[in-house]
């Protein structure tokens, strides 16, 4: 088993680059605001909103694929509203992040897990000399609108400020270098598993109905809690699999509906 530590900021940009190459074309930030159906009655689209031009945009699609974190059940609402009969019970656990800058040069990448003041604080120093500290969570702040960047608390930023303070020696006791701030929210289910299913067409009302088959579906992605990051890629290889109709790579049969619901 090989292990290793993935800068998020990285990865994302890697990504980025890799399906822009292979045509895909990226709206953001955008919103999802509704579906469109043809003269049939059936699911041909969703139009979106570019959320800093008002401008909307309608994208083809008889498949689609509900992959929001924290804002899934939102995003299910606004595009199903009662159209469904199921609920999606996804929460969101708000966890506040700093990046330093590495009082000394860094030489290997060290990941760190301890429990300080009833947190769980993780280090991770990273080859570009900035150190990544995590561990400070706020359990009863609600998710907030979606946002580039999501406005961040001071008390919790003051906590994890102490503990990165009482855990990162400098060499002559100056203070510690911050990079960034940061606040994200991790989605989270009760059975503690993400949801990856295909909403199943007989949940659908009478108003809206999807091409028979492997030619359309309502598809969820979401509620990988704290390991989104790790559990990306893996998902999005089985989510293609699954939209496309291919044989799964894995069994994902205990990630989907459970005496008929979600939960
Ligand atoms: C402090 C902290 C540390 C973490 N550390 C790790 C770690 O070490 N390893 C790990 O694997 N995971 C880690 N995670 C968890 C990881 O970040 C999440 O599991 C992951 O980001 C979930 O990915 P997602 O794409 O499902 O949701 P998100 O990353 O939350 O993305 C959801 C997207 O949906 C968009 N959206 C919202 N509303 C709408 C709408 N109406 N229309 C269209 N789009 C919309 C949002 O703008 C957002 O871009 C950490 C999380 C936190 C908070």
């Amino acid at each position: 088993m090989m292990t290793g530590i993935r800068d998020p900021l990285l990865f994302c940009k890697f990504l980025l680059e890799k399906v822009k190459a292979a045509g895909v074309r990226i709206h953001n930030p955008a919103a999802a605001l509704r579906l469109e159906t043809d003269i049939n009655g059936k699911l041909s689209g969703v139009v979106i909103k570019n959320t800093e031009t008002s401008e909307e945009t309608s994208i083809p699609a008889t498949k689609v694929l509900l992959a929001a974190g924290s804002w899934t059940p939102q995003v299910f609402n606004t595009l199903f509203k009662d159209r469904f009969s199921i609920d999606i019970p996804i929460g969101g656990l708000g966890g506040h992040s700093l990046v330093l800058k590495a009082p000394s040069k860094v030489t290997t990448c060290h990941s760190i897990y301890t429990t300080m003041d009833a947190h769980s604080p993780e280090i991770y120093s990273r080859p570009n000399g900035e150190i990544y500290v995590a561990g400070v969570n706020s359990p009863g702040l609600a998710v907030p609108e979606p946002a580039l960047k999501a406005a961040t608390m001071n008390q919790p930023l003051e906590k994890l400020k102490d503990i990165a303070r009482r855990l990162i020696v400098t060499p002559s006791g100056e203070d510690l270098e911050i990079v960034r701030e940061g606040l994200c929210f991790r989605p989270v289910t009760v059975r503690g598993t993400p949801y990856i299913a295909r909403l199943t067409d007989e949940k659908l009302a009478e108003d809206t109905s999807l091409k028979e088959g492997e030619e359309g579906g309502v598809f969820i992605a979401a509620g990988h809690g704290p390991w989104g990051i790790s559990l990306s890629l893996g998902t999005g290889k089985v989510v293609a699999e699954m939209l496309s109709g291919k044989p799964l790579s894995v069994d994902i049969s205990s990630l989907g509906f459970l005496d008929g619901h979600l939960r």
